[in-house]
């Protein structure tokens, strides 16, 4: 009975080509424990819907101002300004804002809302191997609704994944594995202070409930945010490389190029970048990389 499991997702997305085999659906769920430099979805960090203000794209028409229940919205100097502590991500301004300055991120679902729009898709995932991925946020914030998704979805033949930052405790990542096909596993950075400095968050539990997992013959592929300045020195490479070569059996690791479309992102939903200005990796120091973890018999991919 998956009906009464409810969860905060703020995006399905269909035809994702990156997160797993085949064609997936992916499900972004909201709330996440880290707070990644880098992060490409910093809407869906805090667990709460939230709205969002594009103010590029308001008109100053001053719809939103009236719509408000709660007189959390003011006009200052021709500028929209909205008093978080007042808003209680109710959408109306949303729904009043002509121009889409104006967005509620994060909508709550049932898990059976979830299957049944991924079962929309069903012919593509099955024609092309693919599946739902559940993604974040970080998925096992919302542990229940989790577990209620994969267990429809395994009910109605659907594959699954997980992409997780692998930052749980370690049963309730370990209470999926008979639900899940695949784990798409962050590795960001070996160093415990550079990945604390960089995600919010120690590494301890990452790298000890990857090893939990794999010991539990879970398929697991690790992927790492390849971000120049970062976490792409020798050292930390081939960190990288020898912590997955001694847990043994992970299928590959991809390494994921930079790229600034998290700038972008950032600067659209007025949120601090703290990696402003950086630069994509070169095609060369990519291969680089892909030569020192190869080199400590980890297979390694390229992309998504
Ligand atoms: S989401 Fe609701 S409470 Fe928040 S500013 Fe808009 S109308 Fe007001
Ligand atoms: S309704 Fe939208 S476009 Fe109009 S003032 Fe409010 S935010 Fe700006």
């Amino acid at each position: 009975m998956v009906e009464p499991v409810r969860g905060i997702v703020f995006d399905v997305k269909r035809y994702a080509l990156h997160d797993g085999p085949g064609i997936r659906v992916t499900v972004h769920l909201k709330g996440c424990p880290l707070s990644c430099w880098w992060c490409h979805n910093p809407e869906g960090q805090d667990f709460n819907p939230r709205l969002l203000f594009r103010g590029n794209r308001c008109i100053a028409c001053d719809r939103c101002l009236c719509s408000c229940p709660r007189g959390a919205i003011s006009a200052e100097e021709g500028r929209m300004t909205t008093d978080s502590n007042l808003c209680l991500a109710c959408g109306r301004c949303a729904e009043a804002c002509p121009s889409g300055a104006r967005e509620i991120c994060g909508r709550e679902m049932s898990a059976l809302d979830v299957v049944e729009a991924v079962m929309k898709e069903r012919i593509f995932l099955e024609q092309s191997g693919g599946g739902v991925t559940l993604s974040g946020g970080e998925p096992f914030e919302q542990p229940e609704f989790v577990y209620a998704i994969l267990e429809e979805c395994k009910r109605r033949g659907i594959r699954t994944a997980i992409d997780t930052s692998g930052f749980a405790e370690a049963d309730v990542l370990l209470d999926t594995t008979s639900l899940t096909d695949l784990y798409l596993y962050d590795v960001k950075h070996m160093d415990p202070e550079r990945h604390k400095e960089y995600t919010g968050v120690d590494n301890d539990i990452i790298l000890s409930n990857l090893r939990k997992l794999r010991e539990s013959g879970a398929a697991i592929v690790a992927r790492m945010p390849f971000i120049p300045g970062v976490n792409t020195d020798d050292v930390n490479l081939r960190a990288t490389g020898e912590f997955l070569a001694k847990v043994g059996g992970v299928a590959a690791l991809s390494l994921l190029p930079y790229h600034s479309a998290a700038e972008d992102k950032h600067g659209r939903w007025g949120m601090d970048y703290r990696l402003s200005g950086a630069l994509p990796p070169t095609e060369y120091s990519l291969r680089r990389a892909a030569g020192i973890i190869e080199g400590c018999g980890v297979k390694v991919a390229i992309g998504g």
